[in-house]
């Protein structure tokens, strides 16, 4: 790391005490930006640096609600409002027992490069809460959330700072949130939230769009060593909303996904996923992947080690941050493994990122993988201003075409910057470029 970078690392480091996950995002960015700087030294300048690693607010709050046997129980809710300079701020809420300032503030700072990425105009934001939704039947999970949002739509506005889903929040989250915002401001805002459901102002292909997208990267990647994805055998993490519909295009396109996990263990179909038995466990059930193998002759749930234990071509970490050690990166890449594509936000800690790069496989970081869902959290919100609503198709397109472009941008500045192939050096200088340019357009706000 340059010594000026250097410094801007350790006053982050010094001004955010214990918040690790904050810190290595922070690091990571960081680090990558040595050649940008050496070419292009006035990115070090006006503090730029400095004040793109704090974010412009942090919302901190108190969620009271009453559960079903009439007993009150205090959550703590978050809103980091990191960087507004490409547009309102935009990123999820992450409902979550382990949920704390400092992993807000990492999620929020990679989402303003992701959304950078995307090139629609959209800031970085993330928030969410320590509220654990397992086992709270739909009334609980609805009197949070219309607590949760009392204090939050205060704070929030199609035009100043737009939420959507993440991990514990999906259409039932998302739905209860809306009719309390429209209750409290008497206003049909559809474009506050997004991943709402397709009556009220959703977008087709929001719900398949992060999956997609980890999966459309790995194809594009694959695609300058002039391969593709057909039959190769896949390793998915995770069994939520991102990890069903990245099996769901790896299918589509030829591949044989064999593996998904939730915290209780992992599972392994090595004749592939029965995709819509997994739905139903899911999605339908709001069961566990101990449902599935149930009903399913021949796959086998394993409760200790890891999935990254289970050899494959391509890896597709889909469930949470630093879920991919060193260990299981050596372990993956003596299985055979030639592709890794995030789906979650920096699953793999900076050690596995190390392995696969110096194994020279192809890796693509999560704030490049993973823009699948803001993108169309995006286009959810253009058709909300113009109050349409596009077919699948048209909104697959759309998607499909985005996806391609951030790759291609990550190679070019990879390339730019001396690095041919590095995606994460590509997507932070891409993402990083983008919005500094705008701040200092902006001057010192
Ligand atoms: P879901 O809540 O739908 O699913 C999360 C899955 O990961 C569940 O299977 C969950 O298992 C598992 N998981 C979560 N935390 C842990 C943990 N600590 N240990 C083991 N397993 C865990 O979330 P999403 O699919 O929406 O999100 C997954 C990842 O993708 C996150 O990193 C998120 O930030 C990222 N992401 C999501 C986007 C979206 O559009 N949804 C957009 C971009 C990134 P269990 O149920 O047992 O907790």
């Amino acid at each position: 790391m340059q010594d000026v970078v250097e410094k801007v690392y350790e006053q982050v480091v010094a001004r955010n005490r214990g918040e690790v996950e904050f810190h290595q995002a922070v690091h990571e960015v960081l680090e990558s930006l040595g050649p940008v700087i050496a070419k292009h030294p006035h990115y070090a300048e006006g503090a730029l640096l400095e004040r793109i690693v704090e974010p412009e607010r942090q919302i901190m709050f108190r969620v009271p609600w009453v559960d079903d046997a009439g007993q009150v129980h205090v959550n703590r809710g978050f809103r980091i409002e990191f960087n507004s300079a490409l547009g309102p701020y935009k990123g999820g809420l992450r409902f979550h027992p382990s949920v704390n300032a400092g992993i807000i503030k990492f999620l929020g700072f990679e989402q303003i490069f992701k959304n950078a990425l995307t090139a629609q105009g959209i800031g970085g934001g993330k928030g969410g809460s320590d509220f654990d939704p397992h086992g709270r039947s739909d009334a609980e999970v609805m009197r949070f959330c219309q607590s949760f949002m009392t204090e939050l739509s205060r704070h929030i506005g199609p035009s100043t700072d737009v939420p959507a889903g993440d991990i514990g929040v999906g259409g039932r989250e998302v739905g209860y949130m809306f009719g309390q915002y429209k209750r409290l401001r008497n206003s049909y805002d559809a474009g506050v939230l997004t991943g709402k459901g397709l009556a009220w102002g959703g977008s087709l292909v929001r719900t398949e769009a992060t999956g997609y997208g980890a999966v459309l990267f790995a194809q594009s990647m694959l695609s300058t060593k002039g391969e593709s994805l057909e039959g190769k055998k896949v390793i998915v993490s995770g069994a939520g909303n991102v990890a069903i519909y990245a099996i769901e295009k790896a299918q589509q396109l030829g591949a044989t996904p064999i593996t998904f996990s939730d915290s209780s263990g992992y599972v392994v179909d090595e004749a592939g996923v029965d995709l819509e038995l997994l739905k139903q466990v899911k999605e339908v059930e709001r069961g566990r992947v101990a449902d599935y193998v149930e009903r399913r002759p021949g796959a086998r749930l394993v409760t200790d080690g890891s999935v990254w234990d289970v050899p494959g071509d391509v890896a597709l970490p889909c469930a949470t941050q630093n879920e991919l050690d060193g260990d299981a990166a050596n372990t993956l890449l003596r299985g055979g493994c030639g592709v890794v594509s995030e789906g979650a936000n920096m699953p793999s800690t900076p050690e596995a990122v190390e392995a696969f790069q110096k194994a020279g496989i192809l890796f693509g970081p999560g704030k490049a993988a993973n823009a699948g869902g803001v993108a169309t959290s995006a286009l959810e919100m253009e058709q909300n201003a113009g109050r349409t609503r596009w077919d699948f198709a048209t909104a697959e397109a759309k998607l499909t075409g985005i996806m391609t472009d951030i790759h291609d941008s990550c190679v070019a500045a990879a390339e730019e910057y001396g690095r041919p192939g590095d995606y994460v050096l590509g997507a932070n200088a891409a993402g990083f470029t983008r919005v500094a340019d705008v701040m200092i357009a902006h001057g010192i706000v």
